[in-house]
């Protein structure tokens, strides 16, 4: 049998069970299976929101239903397997799904696309065609889990036909979808060619989600003017085939608890001081993210060469960790991102590096919580700077694993995130010279705006966790579920 060790805190009011099963659908599933000495294990993943939708399906009960990574469709599970309340069930992808609805649709079409990146957009019919084919396995296997009183939440971009088709089986059944990644603009959503049927896909559901309410404001304004759709634009209402359908902000919040606890415990501690004692430098400044080319890895490497040249008196007193974690490697774009930034740390390490000193350390590699939350702990100053990011959780995590008040966050403009983290010091991501001036702006700031700064930031954190978010979301998919079958009954 599998063992399955749940890494996250139970939330507050994660006792009372709700009526009405969930059924999450998502392109993967937040767990992998780990080998180890002949058995296997179950893991949840470490980040993103993975192990909130675990802990909401351990309190509502119901179904998980997404892809399992590979070609293989393992059986469904039980889960979690010592006392079971809801189950995961994986569709099975075909190699050819994997290649054109995964690798060609998602990620080298809707990915860049909804991140206004058109010059990584890849367009294909044959990808299109495979993405509508698996949206309706999705929306398929759906039907057959289905009970009378479910509701369904859809996980992001992968996904944006199940809703419709869904609907088209169960008029009245709640839907819910949050899109995980920014929405652009009408000009740019015009350059995909099947924009039209992207939309009215989506509209299947009864409230869409999105992380800020520009990106609702773009998702609205698309209707209108591409689809010639009734809108109101103050409610973010939109009208459809009898329906009315919202579209709104919901910022993701994280399980703020688990990481501070996590940050407070001996272990990380320990690691902590491994961590400073081997860097040969008093100030840490830390970057975290997947290698992908919305991240700004690049601008942010030349944002802290040009803070070198100007300030030598940081010399060996500062080293940027950065932490690239492997993503999308068979994709040519990030493949070719790995060499530049391989070449780019290599330049700067080359050119300033001196007895005891490296001004970059950089791993290339997924790290686990315990060791992440380290890194978080250890940093004196984040610098996360996104060119584009629906949210950037990461931000919000090295927030939530400071036990003081100690440390400094610069974030991008363009991360969803700093909508709400006004707090943090601001940067244009695509300025090099703005990213040196904000790091020497961390550092030399007073303690005591460093100290106020970051006690904001915490509260907030704490405040908008991921709890908030989910109950947020599901009570207004049900007052919107009301609203949307009364209007098609009346209709
Ligand atoms: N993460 C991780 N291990 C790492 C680096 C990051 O598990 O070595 C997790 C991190 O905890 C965060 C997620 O990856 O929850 C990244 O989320 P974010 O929104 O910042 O970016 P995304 O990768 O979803 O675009």
């Amino acid at each position: 049998m599998l063992e399955f060790t749940p890494n996250y805190a139970n939330g507050a009011g994660s006792k009372s069970k709700p009526a009405g099963r969930l059924l999450v659908l998502s392109n993967r599933a937040p767990i992998r299976v780990v080998s180890e000495h002949g058995r296997q294990r179950i893991e949840p993943t470490v980040g993103g929101v993975g192990a909130t939708f675990l802990r909401l399906l351990e309190r509502h009960g119901g179904v998980w239903i997404a892809w399992s990574g590979s070609k293989s469709a393992p059986a469904p599970l039980r889960m979690p397997p010592d006392a079971p309340c809801f189950s995961m069930v994986f569709p099975p992808l075909t190699e050819r799904d994997i290649s054109f609805y995964y690798h060609g649709m998602c990620n080298r079409g809707l990915w860049p696309l909804m991140h206004l990146m058109p010059q990584n957009c890849h367009f294909h019919a044959q990808h299109w065609n495979s993405y509508k084919s698996v949206n309706a396995l999705f929306a398929e296997v759906t039907g057959k889990h289905l009970g009378a009183h479910d509701r369904v939440w859809i996980q992001d971009f992968h996904l944006a036909l199940t809703p419709s088709m869904l609907r088209k089986q169960r008029p009245t059944l709640p839907i819910g979808l949050f899109w995980h990644v920014p929405f652009p603009p009408e000009s740019l959503l015009r350059i995909f060619p099947w924009r039209r049927e992207l939309l009215e896909g989506m509209l299947g559901a009864d409230l869409i989600g999105f992380h800020t309410p520009r990106y609702a404001e773009h998702f609205v304004d698309c209707c209108a003017r591409i689809c010639a759709m009734k809108v109101d634009r103050n409610a973010g209402l939109i009208s459809w085939q009898g329906r009315t359908i919202r579209a709104a902000s919901f910022p993701l919040g994280i399980p703020a608890d688990y990481f501070a606890q996590l940050a407070g415990s001996d272990r990380v501690q320990a690691r902590v001081r491994r961590i400073k004692a081997s860097l040969g430098s008093p100030i840490m400044v830390l970057g975290v993210d997947r290698l992908d080319y919305t991240k700004g890895i690049l601008e942010r490497v030349e944002g802290f060469e040009r803070f070198l040249e100007l300030n030598p008196s940081y010399h060996k007193r500062v080293a940027l960790v950065q932490i690239a974690v492997p993503s999308r490697t068979k994709v040519e774009d990030y493949a070719r991102l790995k060499r530049h930034l391989d070449e780019l740390v290599g330049r700067v390490v080359g050119r300033f590096s001196s007895e005891g000193w490296v001004p970059i350390r950089y791993l290339y590699t997924q790290l686990g919580a315990e060791e992440l939350v380290s890194y978080y702990q250890a940093a004196d100053v984040a610098l996360l700077t996104p060119l584009r990011d629906g949210m950037n959780l990461v931000a919000k995590e090295y927030i939530a694993a400071r036990n003081t008040d100690h440390g400094a966050l610069i974030l991008s403009e363009f991360a969803g995130a700093a909508e709400e983290l006004k707090e943090a010091l601001l940067v244009n991501p695509y300025d090099v010279d703005a990213i040196a001036q904000a790091l020497k702006q961390a550092l030399t700031m007073s303690e005591e705006e460093r100290r106020s700064r970051m006690n904001i930031l915490r509260r907030r954190v704490h405040r908008n966790n991921l709890d908030l978010w989910s109950q947020k979301f599901l009570g207004e998919l049900e007052r919107q579920n009301a609203v949307s079958s009364y209007a098609a009954a009346a209709g």
